[in-house]
């Protein structure tokens, strides 16, 4: 039967909920209260022609994304030219760099440089890493994860040792490499899952397959390039796209949905996507009776961190810098401790700086450069000006440290901050995180917020705080699978 659908939002995941439910024929209304799409991924323009992607700069697991352009009969290349990077990221130590090359052949070269031996254990930890890529990202990660039935047949049992479950990233990495720089680089993926590496299953070495060996790339034009498509694709699938369209009510009428109130009119809808930040839908847009989950149980989880960005457009090239680059000159645990423990800001902060302008010349004006500082932070912090352009000074001075340049500030034309206030305003997050829930153990498959309403039989929730978790491939599954369920009855 054809349904009437609405998807609240439109980021990665919402415009792939569209996309697919409208692919199985329904009429899909997507309703997205900013007024442009693409949630944490949007970009926006200045005056004086910077471009800036505001949220995901790392184009990794390319396969995953090519394949939700394949269920529509298309390519990623219809839409943008993926450039691999090389090398694929810098990282600054205190005591020199290091270069990630884009060859895996010369990756190895560089780990038995650095530890004599690393270069085969690299083999072996990459060997194991496909093995969970391949079970991880194209079995596990597909499932609706309503209960752990799904995870019983023959094929999980035997892998399921295999997947590392049990085991901790920090324990499982050093199983292979003791030298602290390969520790940290190989550590420093799990980072983007939002928990200390101590805290999250090996299970997650299979991003350094996604990333270190697939490699790390960038869609030229920017992250919106991916997001035009995914609009493009949904309205080609009969999608109608709604901007500026606050949701403000999910409506429910004798036990089931009934509609939506969008900017103070009601309309009737079959069935409800919501891919608006979950603690915001349930405790904002819902009548309480109806929740999946009251506040007790959010002010458990482990929240995936916040971050402070600097958009910054600096009118003269900056030299020795490289598309991404990691400052890790300072300690990573007293970091993460800092940020999910102690849940302050950073006393010796770690930051990532990201120039596209250095593969990209559409980003910012000639002779000038676009530059995107995030140094993580915990989430529902204090968060004012005052506060963030002391981190803004550490950052630019070590920047400056790094590339050998002085007085950047004063080459600064466009200058911008974002932090957890903004998050919060911009996408009603939760304490204002940035990557949603951290992925630990106790946070993975069931035990992640429902994909459906246990009350409500025509409620589902997508997105990065429900099943497969964060990032962008995981938000763009979470659509299809919310989708699926939406429209199989
Ligand atoms: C700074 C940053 C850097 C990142 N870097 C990377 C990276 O390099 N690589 C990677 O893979 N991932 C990265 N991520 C993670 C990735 O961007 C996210 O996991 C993904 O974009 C989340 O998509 P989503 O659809 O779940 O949520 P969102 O993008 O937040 O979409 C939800 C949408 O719902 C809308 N909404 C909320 N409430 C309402 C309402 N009441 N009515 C209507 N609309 C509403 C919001 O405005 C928003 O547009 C990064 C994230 C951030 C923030």
């Amino acid at each position: 039967m054809k349904k009437k659908i609405a998807v609240i939002g439109s980021g990665f995941s919402g415009l792939s909920a569209a996309a697919y439910a409208s692919k199985e024929g329904h009429e899909v209304h997507l309703f997205e209260k900013n007024n442009d799409i693409g949630g944490r991924a949007r970009n926006f323009k200045t005056d004086n022609g910077y471009i800036f992607d505001m949220g995901p700069s790392w184009y990794w697991m390319p396969d995953i994304i090519e394949s939700f352009f394949e269920e529509f009969n298309r390519k990623a290349s219809d839409f943008y030219t993926l450039v691999p990077l090389d090398p694929q990221f810098e990282m600054v130590f205190s005591d020199g760099v290091m270069q990630i090359p884009h060859h895996y052949g010369e990756m190895k070269d560089l780990f038995e440089k650095t530890e004599p031996g690393a270069g085969k254990m690299l083999d072996r930890f990459m060997e194991d890493a496909q093995y969970k890529y391949e079970t991880g990202m194209k079995d596990f990660v597909n499932k609706p994860c309503h209960s752990w039935w799904e995870f019983v047949s023959p094929k999980i049992a035997k892998s399921a040792l295999k997947l590392d479950l049990l085991t901790n990233f920090q324990s499982f990495v050093r199983k292979y490499f003791t030298h602290p720089k390969l520790i940290v680089l190989m550590e420093f993926p799990v980072i983007f899952l939002g928990a200390a590496p101590k805290d999250i299953p090996a299970l997650y070495s299979l991003m350094n397959y996604g990333g270190y060996k697939l490699g790390t790339w960038y869609p030229m034009g920017g992250f919106s390039k991916i997001i035009d498509a995914m609009k493009e694709i949904a309205v080609e699938q009969g999608t109608i796209i709604n901007c500026n369209s606050n949701v403000e009510k999910i409506i429910v009428k004798n036990n089931k949905v009934s509609g939506l109130i969008v900017n103070q009119k009601e309309i009737n809808f079959d069935t409800i996507i919501a891919s608006s930040d979950y603690h915001h839908t349930e405790t904002k847009l819902l009548p309480e009776e109806f929740r999946n989950y009251n506040e007790k149980y959010w002010e458990k989880r482990t929240f995936a961190p916040s971050c402070l960005i600097y958009y910054i457009g600096c009118k003269e090239k900056i030299p020795n810098l490289k598309h991404h680059t990691l400052f890790f000159e300072n300690d990573l645990d007293l970091h993460t401790e800092e940020i999910y423990t102690d849940k302050k800001w950073p006393t010796k902060p770690l930051f990532y700086a990201c120039c596209p302008s250095k593969t990209d010349p559409s980003v910012a004006p000639e002779n000038s450069e676009n530059l995107f500082l995030l140094m993580p932070v915990a989430t529902g912090i204090e968060d004012n000006e005052e506060i963030r352009e002391i981190y803004f000074n550490q950052m630019i001075s070590r920047l400056e440290k790094h590339t050998g340049t002085s007085d950047l500030i004063s080459k600064i034309e466009y200058k911008k901050s974002y932090c957890i206030k903004d998050f919060k305003e911009d996408y009603n997050a939760y304490q204002g995180n940035a990557y949603g829930l951290a992925n630990t153990l106790s946070q993975t498959a069931v035990l992640k917020p429902s994909l459906r309403n246990k009350k409500l039989k025509n409620l589902f929730y997508t997105g990065q705080l429900t099943v497969p978790g964060p990032g962008v491939p995981p938000s763009i599954i979470s659509g299809k699978i919310a989708a699926h369920e939406a429209t199989k009855n």
